[in-house]
């Protein structure tokens, strides 16, 4: 409160950690943010922001701040340069290393935490200068499954409703999420909608008891990896059971094999080994409690479900997505006010940025990929670039990309540079080891506000600006764009990554494609949005009438697609009335969609025009690691409320740093007490890949065998990323960082 009464100036922002999207305001005194408060006005967060969101200024002005570039010398020690060294010598080597192994020597590893504009600069650079689609982000790692799963179920990506249905919702179903520590302000939603109304039902299918479970009215703890059983087992209990929607089926959805349309009793037939009884002894999870789930979902009047990574960092991560919106299509709980599937993301900007823009190696702006050659050849005209400029073969996943990485004398490693901002992939790579040579070996250039695991390895270090010291636009999980102004000037001769990229592009003789070169960074924001835009105003994604005068403007933000100027934006999709797709006669022309005027709803997965989503059939398959004599426990990981991400940051805000500062291993009373243990002792945790050592935290409820660690701390002895495992799902090549079998060893007393 003093903080807000002291200040000169309140800027408009978002914030700068979870996929929430909540609005904060940012307090200038002097020319630097002095604190921070909740939008009022935003529909994600009502004013209200978590521990992180409220603190998050104090990191800009930390000490460790990148202020200037630095160039490894042969020493192995790094000099800070002036910037046109620095851009002179990043040029020369890529143009050296292009020349010398081809257009994907040089390749591009971005992040759901770079704005909008930047991920779409970058995108463009790539691929339309460099001719390369080595573009990658580190969405891949967190929603690369949920993308698979929307776009494979109703033809398009991102969620049918919004944020709004938890208020409107009378059961909702969480899965692989812990809600309560990751996405806190939401949290707060879901738990004052129970709280006002006591009839809402909450349903946690998850292997931990966390505190997300503790306001759950049902709990279905399974063992990591067999949730695609439970769900099968709930569809089928609800077919079994006539709980279905017949007609809803009927017109909407086609139960397909992937190759055929099947009928809802030759569906049963599949089922038929999915039992109540059967899945309990696979699963862990009691019989009853399956049973409830799939009655309260079925008969709810509307049932919403959310989740995030405990679904989407999997092998079957893409059917685990699948069988959710199952679930949805069977019982007709989607497209109405509170019945919707909605899945989380964990960055700002994987949404608005990676995801939308299509910063992955095989996607082009507008999530189309860039084996189709209609959209090729619409971004290669927008773009001005000459026919046949975009490769129109994919580049790598994450995962291939990173393995490919390596230095000139290594003929097996066909990537010899790479250009990462901010994100740490030194860090955050599941099998660490595996990776971290190539990282070591090839030209490292890391943009980034701090020091990291990454910026160990890097050959150039460039200083970047905070979100608040460049501005931008991040879009949340619910589809919705929101912009922030620049509150105050970066510190030291840190630079917006808009500047980085034109510079390169300048300096690579491709200065015609990235034009916004300037040093007002709003102004070189607004170039960047105005020429995506123009690429999208025609899809289902359009952002026609989102200019940026309108976003500074709009408190709130808009929700895509947003048509035209005097569009309000769109809370729910494909529902007749409130879909401007549905009369968007661009859209129509241009992608041959035609809707029936007669349907209330129209999917967009309509190579048959039917307006009809897919019920993929698909059967139970666990982790690519189970555990067996010599790693008998489940590992599983994920976040603490006060951390986030490699702790970059919030390792950097004094008032949070103290929170759960290292990591530690959660373990049940009786593994504890099997394997001598109490709570303080320090244990090694190992798999076939690496090991960790930590303090242990007895924690009873959690399922037996199961163990669990975050993954914020960055101590080597503490990255449990050296342990898990980068096995990866066969369509959204998103790895399963939450399942490895590990075995564990007390080495000290507390
Ligand atoms: Fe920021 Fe997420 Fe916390 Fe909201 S919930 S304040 S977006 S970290």
């Amino acid at each position: 409160v003093e903080a807000a009464e002291a200040v000169d100036k309140w800027v408009k922002g978002t914030c700068r950690f979870c996929g929430t999207g909540c609005g904060v305001y940012v307090g200038v005194k002097g020319g630097k943010a002095v604190a921070m408060k909740g939008n009022p006005d935003a529909k994600t967060n009502f004013g209200f922001l978590c521990v992180k969101g409220f603190l998050a200024y104090k990191c800009m002005y930390h000490p460790d701040r990148l202020k200037a570039p630095m160039i490894r010398q042969k020493d192995g020690k790094f000099k800070e340069v002036s910037w046109d060294t620095a851009l002179d010598y990043v040029t020369d080597k890529f143009k050296y290393l292009r020349q010398t192994y081809g257009k994907d020597a040089v390749a591009y590893y971005g992040s759901g935490q770079c704005t909008t504009e930047e991920t779409y600069t970058f995108n463009k650079l790539f691929k339309g200068g460099f001719r390369s689609n080595m573009v990658e982000g580190n969405p891949r790692l967190c929603m690369a499954s949920a993308v698979a799963g929307y776009i494979s179920t109703y033809g398009s990506d991102e969620p049918v409703g919004s944020y709004a249905d938890i208020e409107k919702s009378k059961c909702l179903f969480i899965t692989g999420s812990n809600t309560s520590e990751c996405h806190p302000v939401l949290f707060r939603r879901i738990m004052r909608h129970k709280l006002t109304n006591p009839d809402v039902k909450i349903i946690v299918c998850e292997p931990r008891k966390t505190s997300t479970t503790k306001i759950a009215d049902l709990w279905l703890p399974c063992d990591p990896g067999t949730d695609l059983a439970v769900f099968n087992a709930m569809i089928k209990y609800i077919l079994d059971n006539d709980l279905y929607d017949e007609k809803f089926v009927a017109q909407n959805a086609r139960i397909t094999n992937g190759k055929e349309v099947k009928t809802i009793a030759e569906y049963k037939e599949f089922l038929k080994d999915f039992t109540l009884e059967k899945v309990e002894k696979l699963t862990r999870c009691p019989a009853e409690n399956i049973k409830k789930a799939a009655e309260w979902f079925a008969n709810s009047p509307a049932t919403m479900s959310l989740w995030c990574m405990g679904l989407n960092q999997r092998v079957k991560g893409v059917w685990a997505n699948n069988l959710v919106h199952n679930l949805h299509l069977l019982t007709g709980q989607i497209c109405r006010p509170g019945a919707e599937p909605f899945s989380l993301t964990g960055q700002p900007n994987a949404c608005g940025g990676v995801r939308e823009t299509g910063a992955l190696s095989h996607l082009l702006p507008g999530t189309k990929p860039v084996a189709n050659d209609g959209w090729r050849a619409h971004v290669e005209k927008c773009w001005g670039v000459e026919p046949g400029t975009i490769d129109p073969k994919p580049g790598f996943h994450t995962m291939k990309m990173f393995d490919a990485l390596g230095g000139e004398a290594d003929a097996s490693k066909p990537i010899k540079a790479m250009l990462v901002s901010t994100t740490n992939p030194a860090q955050s790579l599941p099998n660490l080891h595996k990776y971290i040579k190539g990282m070591q070996d090839s030209f490292l250039v890391v943009l980034d506000i701090f020091p990291t695991r990454t910026t160990q390895l890097a050959d150039v270090i460039l200083p970047a600006a905070f979100i608040y010291e460049k501005g931008g636009i991040y879009g949340c999980s619910e589809r919705r764009s929101q912009l922030t102004e620049k509150a105050v000037e970066p510190v030291g001769q840190a630079k917006p990554d808009l500047w980085i990229a034109a510079q390169i592009a300048k300096r690579m003789g491709m200065e015609k494609l990235i034009p916004w070169n300037g040093n007002d960074s709003m102004k070189a924001n607004e170039m960047a949005w105005d020429d995506y835009r123009e690429i999208i105003k025609d899809t289902d994604h359009t952002l026609a009438g989102a200019t940026y005068s309108r976003l500074k403007k709009e408190k709130a933000g808009l929700q895509w697609p947003i048509p035209s100027l005097d569009h309000p934006g769109t809370e729910r999709r494909y529902v007749r009335g409130s879909d401007p797709m549905f009369n968007h006669e661009g859209f129509k022309a241009k992608f041959g969609i035609t809707f029936d005027p007669a349907r209330k709803i129209n999917f967009y997965n309509d190579a048959k025009k039917e307006g009809k989503a897919n019920i993929f059939m698909r059967p139970f398959a666990g982790a690519a690691e189970v555990p067996d004599a010599d790693y008998p426990f489940y590992l599983t990981t994920g976040r603490v409320i006060e951390q986030w991400h490699t702790g970059t940051m919030t390792m950097r805000i004094p008032e949070i740093a103290r929170a759960h500062s290292h990591a530690y291993l959660e373990i049940h009373p009786e593994d504890a007490k099997k394997a001598g243990i109490t709570s303080g002792d320090m244990v090694e945790v190992a798999s076939k890949r690496g090991k960790c050592v930590m303090p242990a935290h007895i924690v009873s409820g959690t399922l037996p065998g199961v163990l669990f660690v975050p993954w914020h701390d960055q101590a080597f002895v503490r990255m449990i990323n050296f342990v898990c495992n980068d096995a990866v799902d066969d369509t959204s090549f998103e790895p399963e960082f939450k399942i490895a079998a590990v075995k564990i060893k007390k080495v000290s007393g507390p």
